[in-house]
């Protein structure tokens, strides 16, 4: 089955054709600048060079209809006809307490995904936009919506009610969330096969470290725990995001720099980090490489990273009352072996040891731990859209 998975946010729409039985993306491409002056259509068919159409898009429904053209076109084009795309899965980022599992989208689907857009107003409205533009440009195709909080509804009370006056759970919603939910609940079913693990009956560990960044619990396969909470915002150190901080740090800043709640906000999401602390940048290859330079700010940021992650995955292994496995994913996960093995260096007391030749790996699903190590240590490559594509052929 062919199906197309969109991932809109306010000015860009990230695709992929997949061939769901390949389990294969066709094409992938993105289109960015949508609404402003020019913007580009990026479009590469899978073994071949990658496409660049600079158009001025005025909406999503314009953008949609770019792809759509560009996935039929006669030159770069993977599919002779849109009758060939069977089925759309949408990437929607908030389902509040809503939606547990991915769901086909019906009006009234789209109207309880509105009804989420407090909690997400950056990403849901603009999710909901991309939703409407297929709907008009593909009458008749079905269409899913797979969450990213879906996986972590399976976290209980204790593990999602902040100590916050509890009317405000009950008014406003206020608790754990929980994010990169297609990403936990993909690798750690992978991890467990990988690892030989019966799923029903294992407690695993998931590390997504990429620019966002969060990690999970999975009890017998469900999310237990989770280090994102009411927004991507809390947890581990990010790319450009503080993760944890005490929150009277908040009042303090706005009355010494006078700074509005708006720009603490900004602060904290896109100031704050790998790149607020190296004063470097948010990428790990450039901080590795200034840490190969002598940077010490580079490499007290590395620490601090490092130390974050040790601290959630002991937390973690806590909460499960132990650990069979523990699996290291998206970009940072996958290809900084240094990260890796710092991370695992403080877990010597679980009986973890890794072998450092497996660990040089970059991008590909390995075991990275000994075989007399007590715990299995793996790189396991996150997928996303193949996930989405997966839910949504599996609801159809
Ligand atoms: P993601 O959000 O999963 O796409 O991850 C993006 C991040 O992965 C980048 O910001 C980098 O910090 C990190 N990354 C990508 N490639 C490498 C690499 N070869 N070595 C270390 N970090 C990498």
């Amino acid at each position: 089955m062919k199906v197309l998975v969109i991932n809109c946010g306010s000015s860009s729409l990230k695709y992929q054709l997949i061939d769901s039985d390949a389990k294969e993306a066709l094409a992938i491409g993105l289109c960015e600048r949508i609404g402003l002056d020019v913007g580009y259509l990026k479009h590469t068919p899978a073994g071949q060079d990658k496409v660049v159409i600079e158009a001025k898009m005025d909406n999503h429904e314009i953008a949609v209809s770019m792809v759509l053209e560009a996935l039929t076109n006669k030159e770069h084009g993977v599919i002779a006809d849109l009758s060939e795309i069977q089925a759309v899965g949408h990437r929607v980022v908030h389902g509040g307490e809503k939606f547990a599992k991915s769901t086909i989208i019906t009006d009234e689907v789209i109207k309880a995904i509105e009804e989420c857009n407090d909690l997400a107003p950056l990403h849901n409205p603009a999710n909901l936009i991309g939703i409407r533009a297929c709907q008009s440009l593909m009458k008749d195709v079905p269409m899913v919506a797979v969450f990213d909080t879906a996986f972590h509804q399976t976290m209980p009370e204790k593990a999602y009610l902040y100590a916050l006056p509890l009317d405000y759970y009950d008014k406003y919603k206020i608790r754990k969330y929980g994010f990169h939910g297609t990403s936990h609940s993909y690798v750690s079913s992978r991890m467990a096969d990988f690892a030989g693990l019966d799923i029903n009956n294992s407690k695993i560990i998931v590390c997504h470290l990429g620019n966002g960044a969060s990690i999970s619990a999975v009890h017998n396969g469900k999310s237990i725990d989770t280090s994102m909470g009411f927004t991507p915002l809390s947890g581990l150190v990010m790319g450009t995001r503080s993760g944890d901080i005490d929150p009277s740090i908040i009042e303090f800043i706005a009355k010494k720099e006078n700074k509005t709640i708006d720009a603490i906000m900004h602060l904290l999401n896109k100031e704050s980090g790998i790149h607020g602390l190296s004063e470097v940048s948010s990428d790990f290859r450039d901080i590795n490489q200034a840490m190969n330079n002598g940077n010490e700010k580079a490499r007290i940021a590395f620490e601090v990273f490092v130390y974050r992650v040790v601290k959630y995955i002991g937390g973690f292994v806590a909460s499960m009352n132990g650990v069979d496995a523990i699996a290291f994913t998206a970009g940072v996960g996958e290809n900084d072996p240094k990260v890796r093995r710092d991370v695992c260096e403080y877990l010597g007391y679980l009986g973890i040891k890794i072998d450092e030749e497996a660990n040089q790996v970059r991008g590909e699903e390995t075991m990275i731990s000994t075989s007399d190590s007590k715990v299995k240590v793996a790189v396991i490559p996150t997928n996303e859209e193949l996930t989405i594509a997966k839910e949504t052929v599996a609801l159809l």
